[in-house]
């Protein structure tokens, strides 16, 4: 009948244009490349909703593969595969960003793709992302591409201490090694294979902040409450929301996100990561074409959750609400808390955790614990962002988890 959706039909067909369903109605199949936590999130988020989910990733039932409707167990630039992703799928979109950007464009071929190929491929480089950032305006910190040696040897003396990160396919602080003087980038660079690099400046950091937004296909933005951001050993340890700033400043935080958004013409959901210089400049560290770990108490602190963005954004509808109804803290479950103070393997003292109130726990259906792996998360909220703070102090010590500052 026209005008009405079988819940079976999975491209909501009226709705096509160029082939395409621009609007996916609950009922319809939706995709998503990879199977880590934040496709399991996507999972649920979706699911809650009444979509139909399907996860290609190689590896079977990993976080996000366990809970979808389908799993297509495949390498992510298997050409059949992705077919028969886009095959089944009104839209699909992707958990991470280094998904070969050529299969994006494969799948959009056939179905919608949210956020772009060209979009996810410009967060892949750190070279090619900075070349962005700079380009539509926003402040970045000093840096140098290094391609080979002597890229390397003309590195400005001013730009050290400095960190050279690879310009590919580093996350959670890998693929860098901090380089204390000119002298000491030769062998920093060759321990990372001698590929492309970037050289930064290391920043004196008075804070570690992100913004996460949601950008729809009519380029209407939903902009999450800026976050403030605790790394340990360069991985994540603690977000607080909303971060303790001036208005100044977390107005500032989103106008630069939003300019980040509006600049890569955004479809879905986007991190950028900022850092507070210690003179209060505000600089993009980078940025994540998808939800992230930062965002995570979205899912209890929000009306609408990152999940929800990214669905209803993939999907076609109109965004929901990020209005925070608490504050919150978010802090990280790495696998060491699966081992005790003397190195043995333990399940963690989870039912202390959970007699804190207003704590929530998450769990990623991960089932090997190994050390600096993400295996889940606890997010605390309370009435002020100190009773967040101090309930999330209380786990922190159950856990043995370092105390969020
Ligand atoms: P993730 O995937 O967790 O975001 P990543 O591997 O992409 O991490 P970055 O975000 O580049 O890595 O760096 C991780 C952390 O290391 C930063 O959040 C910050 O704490 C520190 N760091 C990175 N670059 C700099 C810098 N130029 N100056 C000061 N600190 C830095
Ligand atoms: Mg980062």
């Amino acid at each position: 009948m026209a005008g009405s959706h079988s819940p079976l039909d999975p491209a909501g067909r009226e709705d096509r244009a160029g082939g395409k369903a621009q609007h996916c109605p609950p009922g319809s199949w939706l995709g998503v490349m990879g199977g880590g936590q934040l496709g399991r999130m996507f999972c649920m988020a979706a699911q809650a909703m009444g979509y139909r989910v399907c996860v290609l990733d190689p590896i079977p039932d990993g976080p996000a593969g366990s809970v979808a409707d389908r799993q297509i167990v495949a390498a992510y630039d298997d050409p059949e595969a992705l077919d028969a992703l886009a095959s089944l799928c009104a839209a699909v979109t992707t958990e991470f960003e280094n998904v070969p950007a050529q299969s994006l464009e494969r799948l959009a071929l056939r179905c919608v793709v949210r956020p772009a190929a060209s979009a996810v491929s410009a967060a892949q480089d750190r070279i090619a992302e900075k070349t962005f950032l700079r380009s539509c305006g926003v402040p970045v910190g000093p840096y140098a591409a290094v391609a080979t040696a002597a890229e390397g040897a003309a590195v400005a003396p001013e730009l050290f201490p400095a960190i050279c990160k690879t310009a590919r396919m580093g996350y959670d602080g890998k693929g860098q090694i901090t380089v204390p003087a000119p002298r000491d980038l030769p062998q920093a660079w060759q321990a990372l294979g001698g590929v492309p690099c970037v050289v930064e400046q290391r920043i004196d950091l008075r804070r570690e902040l992100s913004v996460v937004l949601a950008r729809g296909h009519d380029g209407a933005v939903a902009v999450f409450a800026v976050q403030e951001n605790e790394h340990r050993h360069g991985i994540l340890a603690v977000s607080i929301s909303p971060a303790r700033i001036p208005p100044e400043t977390a107005e500032r935080a989103r106008e630069i996100a939003i300019q980040v958004a509006q600049g890569l013409q955004y479809t879905g959901v986007l991190c950028v990561e900022l850092f507070e210089r210690t003179d209060g400049a505000l600089l993009v560290n980078e940025i994540a074409p998808r939800p992230h770990n930062s965002g995570h108490a979205t899912i209890d602190a929000c009306i609408n959750s990152q999940f929800d963005q990214q669905v209803r954004a993939l999907a076609g509808l109109p965004l929901g609400d990020p209005t925070a109804m608490r504050p919150s803290v978010m802090c990280n479950l790495l696998g060491d808390v699966w081992f005790g103070s003397d190195g043995a393997p333990r399940t963690p003292p989870f039912d202390a955790v959970l007699a804190i109130p207003g704590a929530r726990l998450h769990l990623y259906g991960k089932t090997e614990a190994r050390p600096g792996r993400k295996m889940g998360h606890v997010t605390v909220l309370g009435a002020s962002v100190d009773e967040a703070l101090a309930r999330a102090r209380l786990v922190a010590a159950i856990l043995g988890l370092e105390t969020p500052r």
